[in-house]
């Protein structure tokens, strides 16, 4: 996965790809959201690891959270992928999901992003799953 693939997850799930300027120094604030990124040892400060990585079951278990409300939606996404022989013997979804198993974090984050960037026009966002917009749209 390259970094332009672990800025859309990590702004898609809702979190700031920190601007991380070449010569930041701890104590360094995110021109982007505020926060202030430091170290508790000068020899420990290493910007890039305020980036997720998607390649920890770590931030796979953040993505997989976010996703939540689209769960169906990408299995069924994942299962399309194979071919056409598979769907016809209605074992497409289950195989899809045992080879999903079997794959790593980045590889499964890899999948949820082609996913996402496949949808992107119809764009959904973790923050639209807060009911918030669905209500209002029950009183119209
Ligand atoms: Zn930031």
């Amino acid at each position: 996965m390259n970094d332009t693939d672990r800025q859309f997850l990590t702004e898609w799930g809702g979190e700031c790809w920190h601007e991380i300027s070449d010569d930041a120094e701890p104590s360094y604030v995110c021109p982007k959201c505020g926060i202030i990124l430091t170290a508790i040892h000068y020899s420990d400060w290493n910007p890039k690891a305020f980036y997720r990585t998607f390649d920890t079951w770590a931030d796979f278990g953040w993505l997989w959270e976010k996703l939540e409300a689209y769960l169906i939606e990408f299995i069924f996404w994942h299962a399309k992928q194979k071919p056409m022989t598979a769907l016809f013997n209605g074992q497409s979804c289950s195989s899809a999901l045992v080879e999903f198993e079997r794959l790593s974090p980045a590889e499964r984050s890899q999948l949820i992003c082609d996913f996402l960037r496949e949808r992107a026009d119809n764009p959904c966002t973790p923050e639209q799953q807060d009911g918030t917009d669905r209500r209002e749209a029950d009183h119209e």
